[in-house]
């Protein structure tokens, strides 16, 4: 178990071959605990319609420049029969927090992959009701990625307003979730403005707390039409974290550390920081998968949580440059769902 101080000390820590002695650390726990497969996952970024107002995402409602697309049912599903036709155990919906994807709409498309297809299937969708939550996870819905986005509740309620009259709670709904019987993610941004090591720090010991399933770390990436956006250059307080490759590939090991069995993904996030293969060095330091963007790039354009979403490995390669990297490093694409390796309780579905 890692203390706040071992934490604080190597979010600290400059020197690039101690640095090295981590990231190696993180990579045998990887190795031992999860393997050395990639698992993938195909993202598809199914509506960019959100109703909320968080000062860091692009797709905050207050965006009226931005124009809004939901994905036709056919046009999904032939995102997923890619997934399908390149060997993916999962596929990955994701959307703003978008109502006009009704409840209902969603679960007869899980219950359609589920039937017709061998992949898992893992919601990305925002917070909806339990009683939504409950109706996808009897569809056949797998997992549900979440993010908390950052431990500290000060921070959190700066970036993240609630809907009125609906405090936002995305610990506790984590927990339903996990009651409900899914494979629970969630994880945090790194170098959100106003973040400090100290914070950071409490972020690693939640995922640790909350004994996760999947854990998605990666750099904040201002994007100009946003209120944090617009500050970044301006305002930079003292102790502030940064939103560097360097960072967030410390935060993944310590995730690792944290955490031996979870399914990290290298993020798109972090590929977006720029050259420098952003991609390989999370797999490096302790991540385990990799989620290639599926969306048809028309609708991949607007969905732009952050200007200059990488798309390298995604829909517009044959998949052959992914498998190649991912062998460069010694590591085998995975050939199963990629499942939890957390022990499960077992739940019982009609409760
Ligand atoms: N509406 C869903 C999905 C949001 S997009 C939800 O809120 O859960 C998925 C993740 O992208 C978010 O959880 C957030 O961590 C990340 N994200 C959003 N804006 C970002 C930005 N400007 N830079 C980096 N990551 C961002």
């Amino acid at each position: 178990m890692l203390s706040r101080e071992d934490i604080l000390a190597w979010l600290a820590e400059k020197d690039a071959s101690r640095l090295e002695t981590l990231y190696r650390q993180a990579d045998q726990v990887r190795r031992g605990n999860v393997g050395d497969q990639v698992h993938l996952g195909g993202l598809i970024e199914i509506s960019n319609y959100c109703r909320r107002h968080c000062l860091y995402c692009g797709l905050r409602l207050d965006r009226k420049d931005l124009p809004r697309c939901r994905l036709e049912r056919q046009e999904l599903l032939q995102c997923v029969s890619q997934a399908v036709q390149r060997g993916y155990g999962t596929v990955v919906l994701q959307s703003g927090e978008d109502l006009g994807l009704e409840a209902p709409w969603v679960a007869d498309l899980v219950e359609y992959i589920k039937a017709n297809t061998p992949l898992a299937v893992t919601l990305s969708l925002g917070e909806r009701s339990p009683q939504e939550l409950r109706l996808w996870r009897q569809a056949g819905a797998d997992r549900y990625l979440l993010r908390f986005e950052t431990s500290s509740l000060r921070l959190y309620e700066q970036i993240h307003p609630s809907v009125p009259g609906q405090p936002s709670d995305r610990i506790a709904l984590l927990g339903q979730l996990r009651e409900m019987g899914y494979q629970v993610g969630s994880g945090m941004m790194i170098g959100i403005p106003g973040q400090t090591c100290a914070d950071l720090a409490d972020d690693i010991l939640l995922l640790e707390k909350l004994e996760l399933d999947m854990i998605g770390v990666g750099p904040y990436l201002p994007h100009p039409q946003t209120p944090l956006g617009r500050q970044f250059n301006l305002y930079r307080p003292p102790g502030q974290v940064p939103n560097t490759q360097e960072m967030t590939c410390k935060a993944i090991a310590l995730a690792r550390l944290a955490c031996p069995w979870a399914n990290i993904p290298s993020t798109t996030a972090l590929a977006s920081l720029g050259p420098g293969g952003g991609r390989e060095s999370g797999l490096r330091c302790g991540a385990n998968v990799i989620m290639p963007n599926l969306t048809p790039p028309a609708y991949r354009a607007l969905y732009e949580i952050y200007p200059n979403k990488t798309s390298t490995y995604g829909s517009t390669d044959s998949g052959a440059s992914l498998r190649q990297m991912i062998q460069s490093l010694g590591r085998s694409v995975g050939t199963s769902r990629g499942n939890s390796q957390r022990p499960q309780t077992p739940v019982d579905m009609d409760q």
